[in-house]
């Protein structure tokens, strides 16, 4: 039986190097080498989960299969590998300090004192050995959230700095993703934030392994040598990570090119297995060769936020890697659209996208691009309360419900179009108790999206609480607006759409979570390929 390798990823000198990133980019290496792998994050929050958190706080929250919300950069593991996820992959300070504290109640330590050191550290351990437990797999790659220095990651890294002295060099490996910063005054990289970044380190016992340098250009062998000299780290284990300005897909060819998945492998003494990169290579060489550019407007209030609709932004260039598309994206925050502004805002965009959120604040605007691309036969394309926007644009303007809204906005409204799912009402607690995860829905034959995912049942992960009011189905689809997909017992209207438009679909469930660079998402292929439908009619 082939043992486990352990890879952990520190992140010094300053936070969003992107480590999440990194990782997803050598769990992608080394699945190219014929390798498994599964891919953790530990994040240092007291919280149990980001569910509770304000994109402002955190970007966005991504589902897991199971219903796990969890930190976005799972997002990234599950678009560069083949990896399953589910909680188990998602870690948090909380999640340790409540397993351990539920025990002590119960009195699983009775006679001791519960401490730091070994009880929270073993905790953190187990989560880690818990990973290949019932599946074996030959490398897990551990993010340790924050930045060395942090005080919350401290028992983190003791806790890896244990697995290290328990297991060795050949089974544990360290990698410590760093700044080095150009000084623009004298042009120079400098190397000293990180080897004070490892000093840090060293302080609490651990020597990395392997230095990955984030950088402006690639470094020389000077630098490299360097960085080497003062870090105790191999020169060849000092890799460039160079800002990348294109694709984030580049990232794993960036590294291949500093050669880091044989640097691991060396290090861990496992066989350098031949590489199979083809079909990575070729999604990339697509996106470097797309000439033509669609926009898409994404109305959202977090749009000032690089990362609150990090999937979404995602699942619509794969979108653009099936259509052979660039896809830009128009982002225009809803509290600034009123009826008159609309027709100048959309100018130009082939597609309007409406992504999920919560609260009243913005719906109107919401509303208001929905009736604009659905009057003006531009694809839209609503996702869980663009779904429900959708739905409440319909019924006052369609319909002639004018006091049509969600009850989560209008709690007596007169026209509830869209309600709390009933299981959801008896609930008080916040955390973790949406409808969450997967759930099979069946697709109408002969309907749009039918036509897009080519299958009767799908599977599509959830975070909602408010739902389509079934007893409006009727009125609905007599007036051109069909309800195509729904839970297997056809009791939850997954799926609405517009037959008599190009193309308009709204979902209650999240597609952008299970959409992949090299396997894109039938709905978000569908939508950008309507939209360059519409931007090529606007050019002839
Ligand atoms: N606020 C809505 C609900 O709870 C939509 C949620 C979402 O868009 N994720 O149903």
């Amino acid at each position: 039986m082939s043992k486990t390798r352990y890879i952990f990823i520190t992140g010094g000198v300053s936070s969003s190097l992107g480590k999440g990133v990194t990782v997803a980019a050598l769990g992608c290496l080394l699945e190219a080498r014929g390798y498994t792998v599964s891919l953790q994050k530990m994040d240092p929050y007291i919280n149990i989960d980001p569910g509770t958190m304000s994109p402002y706080q955190h970007g966005e929250v991504y589902v897991t299969e199971d219903g796990a919300e969890t930190d976005l950069d799972l997002g990234y593991y599950e678009r560069f590998t083949k990896s399953k996820f589910s909680r188990k992959n998602s870690v948090s300070t909380g999640q340790i300090y409540h397993a351990v504290i539920e025990r002590e109640r119960k009195g699983d330590y009775l006679g001791r004192t519960v401490q730091v050191v070994p009880h929270i550290t073993n905790e953190i351990r187990s989560r880690i050995y818990n990973l290949t437990r019932d599946q074996e797999t030959d490398f897990v790659i551990v993010e340790i959230g924050g930045t060395v220095g942090d005080i919350e990651s401290i028992p983190f890294l003791e806790a890896i700095r244990q697995m290290r002295y328990e297991h060795g060099n050949q089974q544990v490996l360290f990698l410590h993703l760093t700044l080095v910063p150009t000084i623009t005054a004298a042009g120079e990289a400098k190397t000293k934030p990180t080897q004070h970044s490892v000093k840090e380190l060293l302080a609490l016992g651990i020597q990395p392994d392997v230095l990955i340098c984030r950088i402006n250009k690639p470094m020389s062998k000077e630098m490299k040598n360097k960085i080497s000299l003062f870090c105790n780290v191999k020169e060849q284990n000092v890799i460039s990570a160079v800002d990348i300005t294109t694709s984030i897909y580049e990232i794993p060819l960036m590294y291949r090119e500093d050669k880091l998945d044989e640097v691991v492998l060396n290090a861990l003494g496992m066989d350098l297995r031949k590489l199979n990169f083809s079909q990575w290579e070729n999604m990339v060489k697509k996106i470097r060769n797309t000439k033509k550019t669609v926009k898409v407007a994404l109305i959202g209030k977090y749009i000032s936020l690089q990362d609150a609709y990090r999937s979404v932004y995602e699942s619509l260039a794969h979108g653009g890697i099936a259509n052979d598309v660039e896809v830009s994206v128009v982002k225009i925050n809803p509290e600034d659209i009123d009826s008159k502004n609309i027709k100048e805002l959309l100018k130009g965009v082939h597609g309007v996208l409406v992504p999920g959120g919560f609260g009243e604040r913005g719906i109107e605007g919401k509303i208001a691009a929905i009736q604009y691309a659905r009057t003006k036969n531009i694809p839209f394309f609503g996702i869980c309360l663009g779904m429900q926007c959708a739905v409440i644009e319909f019924a006052r303007n369609v319909l002639g419900f004018k006091d049509a809204n969600s009850t989560e906005f209008k709690p007596n409204v007169q026209y509830p179009v869209i309600s709390m799912i009933e299981e959801q009402k008896e609930i008080e607690r916040m955390g973790g108790t949406m409808r969450l995860g997967a759930y099979p829905c069946l697709v109408k034959k002969g309907s749009l999206a039918h036509s897009e995912y080519k299958s009767d049942r799908i599977s599509e992960r959830h975070r909602h609480r408010f739902e389509f009011t079934l007893r409006y189905k009727d009125d609905f689809e007599k007036k051109g607006m069909n309800l195509t997909g729904f839970s297997p017992d056809g009791s939850l209207a997954e799926i609405v759409e517009i037959p008599n438009h190009p193309w308009f679909i709204g979902v209650q469930f999240h597609p952008e979570f299970q959409s992949k660079p090299t396997d894109p998402h039938p709905l978000f292929a569908g939508f950008i390929k309507a939209a360059s439908k519409l931007a090529k009619k606007t050019e002839d």
